[in-house]
């Protein structure tokens, strides 16, 4: 006879989703039951003061008796029940609990009662599981996921009343050709099925449509199913689509963005909480982390290296992420992991009162665009344009630049506020609307910088013959892209009339020229500019004898700088973002730095002087103002992962602390040591003797 576990828990109306700060993972493996130990969990739990968990619960394998027919109970459950065993430990130590199910693969059994609930194939064929050929792929927007998932679902909160659902890998994996989603599709769109994943294709267009909105009501068929049982309770889809739709339906998320593989930067596993904040605001956002590798081969059972972790999991934090470990098997193979975790989540739980964040103070925003993602590309110069956006944030990372992100799609006055300079890299489609939001924030005195086809293209994709922005930009198109050029050179001029250059060019007087980006807009100037940065020509880079400029100067400027009112709008008609990415030339970093700060035209909150790269950001708590300094300068020599920590000397730092404020004290939180500071004209001045890894201020606050 199962327990309710939960009746004494269920009477608690405060809502529970911003109390958890610290998510244990811990997913079972189909031979766990009778193998694992799991006191071990739970004691572990309590060791690292987790007071969120997540635990596998059903889908493939069901680790608790379910009655759900077609429901797979692990071959090594017998009559036991460890998923019950660890929510009741949990509960005891008053822990929030979530279900993990993963809906995504099935057995020969329910392929034979239900070979309609099969994922099928472009040629017809039902689809096996990629990695493991027992399971077949099942389709998410088909009868498996809204009928057989929603009763278990619905069993898994009955028995255990838990706090949530989270689902894995619950919205397919590609087009699926099944004959629910050939009728379903039909009856949407009056189309077939699309062939391609072209995004210009009409179809696939629609298909990615229809995906969202399918999604969505399986989101919402879940959740309601979940909370007629227990009304505090939520469904967590593992990801969504759409980050507007996440922010809309969202009270808590969580994003999976485990751990670098690659050459993936960093400062990634912040940059998805910025994405999402964009659209969910302050609600708890979980940052999923794997204690292994995260590398295409999938090494499953692997453990990170120290240092790698404890930056990956510091970037999660300065982002307002609460860190979530997950671990994969009860059984352990390599244990090094859990003393840098229970390390991690230790300093967390001291420092929690200036963890609990109310607001980004940053003034400088980001804008990404999934319309743009969605509907660009085609032609050669608009091939991995991702890089745009991954450049300008690099640049901002070297800039020590505190900034968030904003969704191109929330571009109202009210998301706008905060912000006093907004980036836009190649953010190419935007609608008359989305324009007209922009040129708002200008004339309330924002300002704009913008690279290389920005508001050239409509929602739909299609082109404009002018720039949407032309007037705030104050240039017009003027015929064809340029390039790939090599060889192409930007003259840095001093203005004629003082003889001194420009502050766009800090750093950059000793050079005559730097190097050109890949692609260039022909564009026209419609009033007069300066020209601290001009155009020198592609010239030929062989034979060696012929290496030398044809066009030494040309009055081509590819800087567009301008004040408008209160605002300053800085254009730049080449891909100077995706160059950077690309290359990492020293020099455009240093001149979108300058740019940056032209541009925002006010001191930045925080101002970090000393050596190193620092990712920073500012945050207000109720009582409380923090910095946070990841030290990212550890080089990725050949490539991530970090091998060891080495710490940065002294940082210099500067904090505007807000009119009404009265700082009371001030501490280091990492180094747990009260700095000297000294406090002047609403700056509060102090310097940060080392960072090995990662530093909090934190200025205790009275109004
Ligand atoms: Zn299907």
């Amino acid at each position: 006879m199962l327990g309710t576990p939960w009746s004494a828990t269920a009477a608690v109306e405060e809502p529970w989703f911003d109390h958890p700060m610290r998510w244990a993972q811990l997913v079972l493996v189909e031979n766990d039951p009778g193998r694992f130990d799991p006191d071990f969990w739970l004691d572990y739990f309590r060791r690292v003061h987790a007071d969120g968990a997540c635990l596998s619960a059903g889908g493939i394998v069901a680790y608790y008796p379910t009655q759900v027919p077609l429901h797979h109970r692990s071959a090594w459950l017998g009559d036991s029940d460890p998923f019950g065993y660890l929510v009741r430990g949990c509960r005891r130590m008053g822990m929030a609990v979530i279900g993990r199910t993963d809906p995504h693969a099935t057995w020969n059994e329910v392929q034979q009662a239900h070979p309609d609930w099969i994922a099928v194939e472009p040629n017809g064929k039902p689809r096996r599981h990629w990695s493991n050929p027992d399971l077949w792929v099942t389709c998410a927007l088909g009868p498996y996921n809204f009928d057989l998932m929603t009763q278990v679902h619905k069993e898994i909160m009955e028995l255990y009343g838990l706090d949530g659902i989270f689902s894995n890998r619950w919205a397919g994996h590609g087009t699926c050709y099944c004959e629910h989603c050939v009728r379903n599709f039909k009856a949407f769109s009056g189309m077939d099925l699309p062939r391609t994943s072209d995004r210009r294709d009409p179809a696939y267009r629609k298909y990615a449509q229809w995906q969202v909105e399918r999604l969505r009501e399986l989101w919402f068929l879940w959740d309601r199913t979940i909370r007629a049982v227990k009304p505090g309770a939520r469904y967590i889809p593992n990801g969504f689509p759409d980050n507007i739709v996440t922010g809309k339906l969202a009270d808590i998320f969580f994003t999976d963005h485990q751990g670098r593989s690659g050459a993936i930067p960093p400062w990634s596993n912040g940059r998805r909480a910025k994405e999402l904040r964009a659209t969910m605001g302050m609600k708890p956002l979980g940052g999923i982390f794997s204690v292994g590798l995260e590398e295409a081969y999938r090494w499953k059972d692997s453990v990170q290296s120290e240092a790698e972790l404890r930056i990956w999991v510091a970037e999660g934090i300065a982002n307002n992420m609460r860190p979530w470990f997950a671990k994969f098997s009860g059984v352990l193979y390599d244990r090094r992991w859990l003393d840098v975790v229970e390390r991690i989540y230790n300093w967390h739980y001291r420092s929690q009162r200036y963890l609990r964040n109310t607001a980004p103070l940053a003034r400088t925003a980001l804008v990404y665009s999934e319309q743009t993602r969605r509907v660009y590309g085609g032609q050669p110069w608009q091939e991995r344009s991702g890089g745009h956006e991954l450049g300008m944030y690099h640049a901002l990372v070297e800039a020590r630049m505190p900034f968030e992100m904003v969704n191109d799609r929330l571009l109202d006055a009210e998301h706008l506020r905060p912000f006093k300079l907004l980036i836009l890299p190649n953010v190419a489609a935007l609608s008359e609307g989305q324009c007209e939001q922009l040129r708002q924030f200008v004339q309330g005195g924002g300002s704009l910088l913008a690279t290389f086809e920005t508001s050239l293209y409509d929602e739909q994709g299609k082109q404009r013959q002018d720039f949407g922005l032309a007037d705030l930009f104050g240039v017009s198109l003027n015929g064809r892209v340029e390039g790939p050029m090599k060889n192409s050179y930007l003259r840095l001029g001093s203005d004629p009339a003082t003889g001194r250059s420009h502050p766009v060019l800090d750093g950059l007087e000793n050079a005559y020229r730097i190097i050109n980006g890949i692609y260039r807009l022909n564009v026209k100037p419609r009033s007069d500019f300066p020209s601290p940065v001009t155009l020198i020509p592609s010239y030929p880079d062989l034979p060696m004898e012929h290496v030398y400029p044809r066009t030494p100067e040309t009055d081509t400027r590819e800087l567009y700088l301008r004040e408008l009112g209160a605002g300053r709008i800085a254009y730049v008609p080449w891909d100077i973002d995706r160059t950077f990415w690309e290359i990492m030339n020293a020099d455009h970093g240093r001149l979108l730095g300058n740019v940056i700060r032209w541009a925002l035209n006010e001191p930045p909150v925080v101002q970090v002087t000393g050596r190193g790269i620092l990712d920073i950001t500012a945050w207000r708590q109720k009582q409380s103002l923090t910095v946070h300094l990841v030290n990212l300068t550890n080089p990725m020599m050949m490539k991530g992962p970090f091998r060891e920590l080495i710490p940065i000397d002294a940082q210099d730092v500067r904090i505007r602390v807000p009119q009404d404020a009265k700082v009371q004290a001030v501490h280091l939180l990492v180094a747990d040591k009260a700095p000297e500071h000294t406090i002047q004209d609403g700056i509060v001045a102090l310097r940060v003797p080392s960072i090995l890894d990662y530093e909090v201020i934190a200025l205790d606050l009275s109004a």
